[in-house]
């Protein structure tokens, strides 16, 4: 799996590797007024901090205090902060160039993605088509004669971004990974986690009645009778909740020994005799496939159950429910409306809808995003934040290793396979050397549904492509202007879009403290990953493969078990006692975040020695801060987590986000880093300095 720097819920509810773009996609409602810029964000903010907050009992509060008192979080959002900002600002770049572009294009490039964005903006089409944009899906599903039907039905659909319960994606073998393998992956669920169908707290019961409601609300839409409604929504709701029971839990996921199993197409068959798969492989134009990666076995027996014993009207349902929820934010606007206020809204405490523009701006660069990100990084990333970033990854890199070689618990024999891990990463910077082709999506200015269907369709063909081929490491996961950075284990690489390298993460004009504290902890966090507890299950050349000796082994699990019950101590939604963080759910993140503050902290020092800068209070504007070198590192770091969550939001991140939330990933670092401590003039004891130093695995 790989391992983002941060995360949105709307893409991870929907499978292991999803990307994280927080789109919820576009709706009918019409742009409001002009559009107004966002500012731009800086670094290192004096204002931020909280002054009466005592650094050494709550860093948090102290770094991000002011911040976080003065940028409530706005109505359209359900988390709001340093991320969000830039990610807004990138944004509003993005949207003056898709307006230009939809208005006045000067290249093919800018007709296809410019028409893309006017399809979506044309809400007097989208109203006037109202749900017949899914009539073709749903003319299939009613012709289905039996369950029999279902994988070339599968087959058909997949053109389209739809089917039901089984589909195959080309991944890297695990244990070989150079080789592209066919994969089967559990998903079929629409609520956020198999927790929300089983858990029997009050909440879920609640959110699941909720959840049955919005769907009886959205089979009406479609025209069905209020008593066809009900009965639908309690279908799809005992098939989520059966296919929920079969699936495996998000933390034994993240360890990849749980998620591979080679299967013959033959043995799959046994395992599921009501589906096809030699149709379904025909169909989709991979018959020499003969073996296939069952990521999640208990998912593929849940699925053949509710293929054996339900009946064929329910299973309609369910593909009906599942064809009509992914349209339903492109739909008119009842549909988008109602499709806002139960997952937004209710689930995640979303007060306003975003306006289109925004939503439209998303969608372009989920669907085109190389195309739209091509002219984006010409305007926007300048070529010397690419060689400075470079240079900052091999002061990061020399300090790990110098960290790997002084590590007191790890024998020489692993050391030495850690170090040659660590000089085989390879950093990718900024955007694609070679951007993807988009001349055979078609474009049309007046079908927004099928636009969307013509990129993902894009998408599926060029990894179904892959099969058998060799692996291209230089492709992305994120697009250009993406706010977020990602550690890919099969392919030991480290990638950073260009949309993360400025404010507050970046700034050239800036001390080298303040940077080290930013993207200097980012690169360090991506780094670290490839020695987390499911990072280091992998090898220098992206093998799942023991390197490490048996002690070693014993060793890092002792460190590691220290982390997860730290973080399971701390609490998930402010204020609340009951929910606290899932310390195995947020091990690998954490991890990342504590080594990745110690690594960049030793390499500002290493890099201040090197300059012979005194280590005194430094200066900002001309202005004496009275910070030192540092103390503005930690700042800074501490700074890139201001945030502020709905409690709804806080709730569901608990759920599913692997990462911790801001406050924890300020105050969790630093607790357990005793430089921190020293440079703010903590006592042990504190709660920013605990005596005997905090948990340690790097
Ligand atoms: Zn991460």
């Amino acid at each position: 799996m790989r391992t983002f720097f941060t995360a949105t819920l709307t893409a991870m509810a929907l499978s292991m590797i999803a990307p994280l773009c927080v789109a919820q996609g576009p709706s009918a409602t019409v742009e409001n007024g002009p559009v107004k810029a966002p500012k731009k964000p800086v670094s290192f903010d004096l204002s931020a901090i909280d002054k009466s907050a005592n650094p050494c009992t709550d860093f948090y509060q102290y770094a991000c205090g002011g911040w976080m008192k003065d940028n409530p979080i706005p109505p359209d959002q359900v988390r709001w902060g340093r991320f969000n900002e830039l990610a807004e600002y990138n944004d509003y770049l993005l949207y003056k160039e898709l307006k230009a572009a939809a208005s006045t294009p000067r290249t093919a490039l800018q007709k296809q993605y410019g028409d893309f964005y006017a399809a979506c903006m044309n809400t007097r089409e989208v109203d006037q088509l109202g749900a017949r944009p899914l009539d073709p899906e749903m003319d299939a599903i009613a012709a289905l004669k039996s369950t029999e039907d279902l994988a070339a039905f599968n087959a058909q659909q997949i053109r389209r971004g739809g089917g039901g319960f089984f589909s195959i994606v080309v991944t890297q073998d695990q244990k070989n990974s150079s080789q592209q393998i066919a994969a089967t992956r559990q998903g079929g669920l629409t609520l956020p986690d198999r927790d929300y169908y089983l858990n029997t707290g009050q909440r879920y019961v609640k959110i699941r009645s909720q959840y049955v409601d919005h769907m009886v609300k959205m089979f009406t839409l479609l025209g069905d009778t209020h008593d066809k409604a009900i009965s639908e929504a309690n279908n799809v709701m005992r098939i989520e909740t059966a296919l929920a029971k079969g699936s495996m839990s998000r933390v034994d996921m993240r360890d990849p020994a749980n998620r591979y199993h080679m299967l013959s197409v033959a043995e799959l068959q046994q395992l599921t005799p009501n589906y096809n798969w030699k149709t379904y492989l025909n169909g989709i134009g991979l018959p020499e496939v003969s073996q296939i990666d069952v990521v999640s076995p208990g998912y593929v027996k849940a699925v053949n159950e509710v293929l054996t014993t339900e009946p064929l009207q329910a299973i309609k349902s369910y593909l009906r429910w599942h064809a009509l929820h992914a349209a339903a934010p492109l739909l008119s606007k009842p549909f988008e409306e109602e499709n806002f206020a139960f997952f937004s809204q209710t689930l995640e405490g979303q007060k306003q809808e975003q306006p289109r523009w925004k939503r439209c701006t998303r969608l372009t660069d989920q669907a085109l995003g190389e195309a739209v990100g091509q002219d984006w990084v010409k305007q926007h990333f300048p070529p010397n934040a690419k060689a400075n970033t470079q240079k900052l990854v091999e002061a990061l890199e020399a300090s790990m290793a110098e960290d790997l070689k002084s590590l007191p618990w790890m024998s020489d024999a692993t050391k030495a396979q850690a170090l040659d891990k660590l000089h085989a990463i390879a950093d990718k910077i900024g955007y694609p050397a070679h951007w993807k082709d988009y001349s055979s999506v078609v474009v049309k200015r007046d079908d927004l549904l099928s636009d969307e269907e013509h990129a993902n369709w894009f998408e599926r063909k060029r990894n179904l492509d892959k099969y058998g081929k060799p692996v291209d490491t230089s492709e992305w996961e994120m697009t250009p202007p993406t706010v977020n950075a990602y550690y890919e284990p099969s392919q030991n690489n480290i990638n950073f879009p260009a949309g993360i390298l400025q404010p507050p993460f970046y700034d050239n004009s800036l001390d080298a403290a303040v940077n080290f504290g930013g993207i200097g902890v980012v690169i360090g966090h991506e780094m670290t990953h490839a020695f987390d507890d499911e990072g280091a299950k992998y090898d220098l050349h992206g093998n799942v493969k023991g390197w490490w000796t048996a002690e070693d082994t014993a060793r890092f699990k002792e460190r590691t078990a220290c982390m997860v019950k730290e973080y399971g101590g701390f609490e998930a939604v402010p204020g609340q006692t009951g929910q606290n963080l899932n310390g195995h759910l947020t091990l690998g993140e954490n991890t990342a975040d504590n080594g990745g503050l110690r690594i960049a902290y030793q390499a500002l020092m290493e890099t201040l020695a090197k300059q012979g800068a005194a280590a005194e209070p430094g200066y900002v504007d001309g202005k004496r801060d009275g910070y030192t070198p540092a103390q503005r590192f930690f700042i800074s770091f501490g700074q890139v987590w201001c945030e502020n969550r709905t409690e709804q939001y806080a709730g569901v991140a608990a759920k599913v986000d692997p990462h911790s939330p801001g406050r924890w990933r300020a105050n969790g670092s630093v607790q357990n880093f005793p430089a921190f401590g020293k440079a703010f003039g903590c006592h042990a004891g504190q709660p920013m300095m605990p005596a005997g130093g905090g948990c340690r695995t790097w």
